[in-house]
């Protein structure tokens, strides 16, 4: 599949945030080429792009740290101080998708939050272990985490899911790199995939495997089944692995989310691990069964 780069100079780069947890994001890329079918990302961060496949285009922000410069010097003289709350990469792109070893984007924003003495707290998260290479510039924040989004243990239902991501095994090995290093780090399970994780067993067996490499933070979040979204997971699934579609269908009820509330609970406690938010987090509301 032919993969479409495109160079484009964009017209800001810190955004006000609409996620928990974050009051700002930088999103170094347009586009994602890593294609995981349940991305949100692939419905609102497509716009310029709407008869693209998602994964096969990249907008490479090639002016995005001397945007951030600018920015940052604006808002330092609106606030008075370096702290304006918490800056997240990324919302519709992973930071650390493999261009980013060529263009060194989101390194380079980076950069600019250290030169600029940052005294907020920074979040990236990934699912690539390039990540690792900017643990010199993660040592010069200061107060910073990194993330990795793990849906799953095993490799092959990563790849059928998450499909040019890295694979979740080097995504493991890159968390205790992170935390060998001395770099704060935390995992993102989302979404919890209904079938391959959602069971009790692969929450405990997912978690003993986090905590063996130093994870002390956990979020969660239920898969988003917007229509667009479940457009195209369904169609892939469709024809890929139909039997898996009742499976699905099955996560798209507030039952569902309240057992596996309850499940998440249980599996938590006693661990010692921390749950960002304090719980489960969704994307939408869904009508309780009648
Ligand atoms: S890595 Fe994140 S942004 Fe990229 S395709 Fe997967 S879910 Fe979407």
């Amino acid at each position: 599949m032919k993969l479409k780069i495109n160079l484009l100079e964009a017209k800001s780069i810190l955004i006000k945030s609409g996620l928990p947890g974050s009051d700002w994001v930088i999103n170094p890329y347009n586009g994602c080429l890593f294609g995981c079918m349940y991305c949100y990302a692939a419905q609102i961060a497509r716009w310029k792009h709407p008869d693209e496949e998602w994964g096969t285009f990249l907008d490479v922000k090639i002016n995005a740290s001397e945007l951030l410069k600018k920015e940052l010097e604006k808002l330092e003289k609106k606030f008075g101080k370096k702290d304006f709350g918490f800056i997240f990469f990324s919302s519709v792109t992973d930071p650390y998708v493999g261009m980013e070893a060529k263009y060194k984007i989101t390194r380079s924003c980076l950069e600019v939050l250290a030169n600029f003495g940052y005294q907020g707290g920074v979040g990236v998260q990934t699912k690539s272990p390039l990540v690792t290479r900017d643990i010199d510039v993660f040592k010069r924040l200061k107060n910073v985490a990194v993330g990795f989004t793990v849906t799953t243990l095993d490799d092959k239902v990563s790849r059928f899911l998450e499909v040019k991501a890295p694979p979740v095994s080097l995504r493991l090995r890159a968390l205790k790199g992170l935390r060998d290093a001395g770099i704060s780090t935390y995992v993102f399970i989302g979404p919890i995939l209904p079938y391959f994780s959602s069971k009790e067993d692969s929450i405990n067996q997912l978690l003993d495997k986090l905590q063996e490499v130093g994870v002390k933070e956990v979020w969660f979040e239920h898969i988003n089944l917007s229509p667009k979204i479940k457009t195209r997971l369904f169609s892939f699934l469709k024809k890929e692995a139909p039997e898996l579609i009742p499976e699905f269908e099955k996560a798209d009820t507030e039952e569902y989310r309240q057992a596996l509330e309850r499940v998440i609970k249980r599996a938590v406690e006693g661990r010692k691990l921390k749950m960002g938010l304090g719980k489960v987090i969704y994307h939408r509301k869904l009508p309780k069964k009648k």
